[in-house]
């Protein structure tokens, strides 16, 4: 091809792509607004709009006209530049999964997820696992439809888990796993022994709404996310959404006698926010202008919320401004005090409220859960029972309702399966990429000292600016220099809840 006809080609390229982005934003804008603002009367006309635009986008992905593209470009590879690489590869993979899925199943599908939302809500209001069953069940039912559909090496689960982790299988997952068990079952029993007791229940002191918004507030400020470029709101289940790097929203949750729910709700999703705004003006508002795995986006908003937010430099660097918030009834604590109550380590049900040490266990109950329903082996009516049994096994509590057991997460109403695992994948990750910046960067000093914007500018120097320029593997190794290693997660909890439950 001559180099007019080529340039000529990545431009109507590009354009293409382009409305592919402008569909997936709009969608994301009715996300937002049925979660956080929309009318419950209008759910199933706006179900119906979001199935035809999932669909049209879904046409765009696995057209001829796209098939031609990649075939044209991808034989004069070494002549295009990293950015239209990169969506030929991104481009190439939804071409190859999807193609073989009919798109008026991709309609449905997306007309059941959107309505399956409030559904879910409902049934988790009243404790009412089989109002949701038969919604999950066609979920399911269509999750199995579609890969079998596009194929699979190894568990049909893996299809899942790579839409979401490029790479990622099962078998690398139950390796992954192991090596978190081995060293957090133990170490949660040595917590458990321990002499040493930490008061956490100042935690539930009353909190007005008013004074929560003021410490999210100083929050959103101390991080630096744009506000100009982004917005807080409130709902049920807090979340980051964006059009694009330039318009970056993200939500709450108040709970008056649990101000730190908030608190830590507001971290991490500024951790995602900022990767999501920090990204380069060159990839703005294309399809490379998102993150590039859920695992890299977990170790963000992660390392916000847990690296930065749950250490004792940031509890002595926030602690005046806000006793100046919380006022009086919270006179008689210190810095230490609440360093110590966020690190609380004991089994809990409900994941979002879990500490960073048994985390990831409820991530593993989950796992193992999604691996079976996905092979087919599970009747989702079983499943109440099989979630008691995997919590015994995982943290040794048992839910006393489904509202807060396997009805907890908005997830499998999203159609969200092979979700779970970035969650325990992003906190190796933001562990990994920690052991690598403190080569550079005084990370306690700074986090002590209020230097935020020298953490931030790391990481949007050494990640955030990519967006999805390049493969999650890649990411990783050009910032600490090798693939994924757990150990260095393991190392960071064993050190951290040694030192805190004095663990010898
Ligand atoms: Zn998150």
């Amino acid at each position: 091809m001559n180099s007019e006809r080529l340039e000529n080609m990545v431009k109507e390229f590009k354009i293409y792509t382009d409305r592919i982005n402008a569909i997936q934003s709009a969608l994301n804008l009715f996300v937002w607004d049925m979660s956080v603002d929309a009318p419950k009367g209008g759910t199933a006309s706006r179900a119906k709009y979001m199935g035809l635009l999932a669909a049209e986008a879904f046409a765009l992905r696995v057209s001829d006209e796209m098939r031609d593209f990649l075939e044209a470009l991808e034989a004069e590879r070494d002549s295009l530049d990293d950015a239209v690489r990169a969506m030929t590869r991104i481009c190439r993979r939804q071409y190859d999964a999807y193609q073989k899925v009919p798109v008026e199943e991709i309609r449905e599908y997306s007309e059941l997820t959107a309505k399956a939302g409030a559904v879910w809500e409902k049934a988790k209001a009243e404790n009412d696992f089989a109002g949701f069953a038969p919604t999950l069940e066609q979920i399911v039912r269509y999750q199995i439809k579609f890969a079998e559909y596009r194929g699979y090496e190894g568990h049909r689960y893996n299809t899942l888990l790579d839409d979401y982790e490029p790479g990622m299988t099962v078998e690398k997952l139950d390796r992954f796993f192991d090596r978190l068990k081995a060293v957090i079952v133990p170490l949660l029993k040595s917590v458990q022994a321990s002499e040493k007791k930490i008061n956490a229940d100042f935690l539930q002191r009353s909190v007005s709404l008013e004074k929560q918004k003021q410490i999210s507030e100083l929050l959103m400020e101390k991080v630096g996310y744009d506000l100009n470029r982004g917005m807080l709101r409130e709902n049920e289940h807090p979340f980051t959404d964006n059009m694009g790097k330039n318009d970056v929203r993200i939500t709450t949750h108040y709970h008056e006698n649990a101000f730190l729910s908030a608190f830590y709700s507001v971290l991490h999703e500024c951790g995602h926010a900022l990767y999501e705004q920090n990204k380069m003006d060159a990839i703005a508002d294309t399809i490379l202008d998102t993150g590039v795995s859920m695992g890299i986006h977990e170790s963000q908003s992660r390392f916000y919320e847990n690296m930065i937010g749950r250490s004792e430099a940031f509890w002595e660097n926030i602690y005046d401004d806000l006793i100046k918030i919380l006022g009086a009834d919270f006179k008689d604590l210190s810095a230490r005090d609440f360093y110590e109550a966020s690190n609380i380590a004991r089994p809990s049900l409900i994941r979002i409220e879990a500490d960073e040490l048994t985390y990831s266990l409820h991530i593993m109950v989950r796992y193992e859960i999604e691996k079976i329903l996905l092979s087919g082996g599970l009747d989702v009516y079983d499943l109440p029972r099989l979630w008691s049994e995997k919590m015994r096994e995982y943290l040794g509590v048992e839910p006393d309702s489904d509202a807060r057991g396997v009805l907890q997460d908005v997830h499998w109403s999203e159609g969200y399966f092979g979700y779970f695992p970035s969650y325990a994948l992003g906190n190796a990750y933001a562990a990994q990429i920690l052991h690598a910046m403190r080569k550079d960067i005084d990370f306690e000093g700074s986090v002590r000292s209020g230097r935020l914007p020298v953490i931030q500018k790391w990481l949007a120097e050494k990640i955030h600016q990519y967006g999805s320029l390049k493969t999650p593997s890649q990411l990783i190794q050009d910032v600490t220099g090798e693939e994924l290693n757990a150990d260095y997660y393991t190392l960071y909890l064993k050190n951290k809840f040694s030192l805190l439950y004095t663990i010898h």
